[in-house]
């Protein structure tokens, strides 16, 4: 049976055969975006991540997420704060969890809706910060 629904980002209604809840259409939208900030990331290492935004014109929310997917690092400072571990709150630079977190496997996630409203209202805060990032090139498939 076809588990039917709607694109989180265009939101059209789309056959969902798992993965991000996009529809493939956004799906090769974002890929393509990905290439382009891996492409603008490896011809201009440490640039920001606000550059990166306004030169491409992809949201800084969008690259967020290709850091917390472990797509991209930020290598300027530890205390960067645009990523925080999701189980104790320490400033990361990439993916979900700090080392510690990532090893100790019993923990439970604190993934509140409000915690995650206040991240999205704090991007273009977060945009203004002098945050340099790279390509983490780990997706050799
Ligand atoms: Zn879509
Ligand atoms: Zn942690």
């Amino acid at each position: 049976m076809p588990d039917v629904r709607n694109c989180k980002r265009c939101g059209k209604i789309y056959n969902y055969i798992g993965g991000p809840p996009i529809c493939p259409i956004c799906k090769e939208q974002d890929e393509a975006d990905f290439k382009r900030v891996k492409d603008y990331l490896y011809k201009n290492p440490g640039v920001t991540l606000s550059e990166v935004s306004t030169v491409l014109g992809i949201s800084v929310e969008r690259i967020k997420m290709y850091l917390k997917e472990g797509r991209l690092e930020i290598i300027n400072d530890e205390g960067n704060m645009i990523l925080e571990c999701e189980s104790c709150g320490k400033a990361i630079k990439t993916g979900r969890l700090c080392n510690d977190c990532a090893t100790g496997l019993s923990r439970e996630f604190k993934s509140t809706a409000s915690k995650l409203n206040d991240k999205v209202s704090q991007a273009e805060a977060d945009a203004k910060r002098a945050i340099a990032m790279r390509y983490l090139n780990k997706d050799a498939k």
